[in-house]
């Protein structure tokens, strides 16, 4: 589905995702793991392609120079020079950090403004799918998105990228700053997409913990590079991972 090799970002000088490698098959979850600045959102915005519009908008405001290198293979085709559009007109559909819905639009205009490449008839199983998946949602259609609970916003934001057609999802952090309750409900939720509609999904967090019950790969990201990887099992068990992102202590 997806083989992006050897992605390297520089903000300026500074080297943001050092030589990362990363692949996710049909119908896989990957997990992508690290601290606040690791490199998640840069390495979602590389694969999605967003990455060169922030390029474009820096170099015309005379800003800082981004420098992308590597490649991105995406079913089957070489997609590193393809605009983000293009990318999500394939179905590789972003679902970004700190969830970006239109905050003065209602549920109904967030979910319809995300269905703009799809058909009526995809529209129409996609709002009901939506509303099966996030029950929540179905009570608050009118509602305006700003005035919408923290969860009920990623629910959003999440019914907004399915409204796209994905057939891969890129979640950045939508765990961020939710309760315990509202975490599991979203990681049952993403794990239904992915065994109902089989779509693939890569998604980052913070902390693994609630996430790598999920995952069928993951990679655990530190100051822009990829320090270890494996399967789920693999990185369940490590101890150095466990220590680290799930806050237990092995003595
Ligand atoms: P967070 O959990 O805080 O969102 P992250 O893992 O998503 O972190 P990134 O946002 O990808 O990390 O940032 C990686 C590094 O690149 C950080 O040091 C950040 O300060 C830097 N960075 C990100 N965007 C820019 C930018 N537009 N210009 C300069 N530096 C940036």
């Amino acid at each position: 589905m997806l083989k992006a090799t050897d992605l390297m970002v520089f903000y300026e000088n500074m080297l943001a995702l050092n030589n990362i490698s990363i692949t996710c098959a049909d119908k896989q979850i990957i997990g992508v793991f690290g601290a606040n600045s690791a490199g998640k959102s840069t390495l979602m915005y590389t694969l999605s392609g967003i990455m060169d519009d922030i390029q474009k908008k820096e170099g015309m405001a005379g800003g800082e120079r981004i420098t992308v290198l590597g490649r991105i293979q995406y079913l089957e085709r070489d997609i590193t020079d393809l605009k983000p559009s293009i990318r999500a007109k394939r179905g590789m559909v972003l679902c970004p950090e700190r969830r970006r819905i239109f905050n003065e639009s209602s549920v109904m205009e967030n979910l319809r403004i995300g269905g703009y490449l799809a058909t009526k008839k995809q529209s129409k199983e996609t709002l009901d799918y939506i509303f099966e998946l996030f029950p929540p949602l179905q009570k608050l259609k009118k509602r305006i998105g700003g005035f919408l609970s923290g969860g009920e916003q990623q629910m959003l934001a999440i019914g907004r990228a399915l409204m796209a057609q994905p057939k891969l999802l890129l979640l950045d952090e939508p765990l961020m700053g939710l309760s315990p309750l509202i975490q599991s409900i979203l990681v049952r939720a993403t794990r239904k997409i992915r065994d109902k509609r089989g779509i693939s999904i890569i998604v980052t967090e913070q902390y693994a913990r609630p996430v790598l019950p999920i995952v069928d790969y993951a990679y655990i990201l530190e100051n822009g590079a990829a320090v270890l990887e494996g399967p789920h099992d693999e990185i369940l068990n490590n101890p150095d991972v466990r220590s680290a992102y799930f806050g237990v202590s092995e003595e």
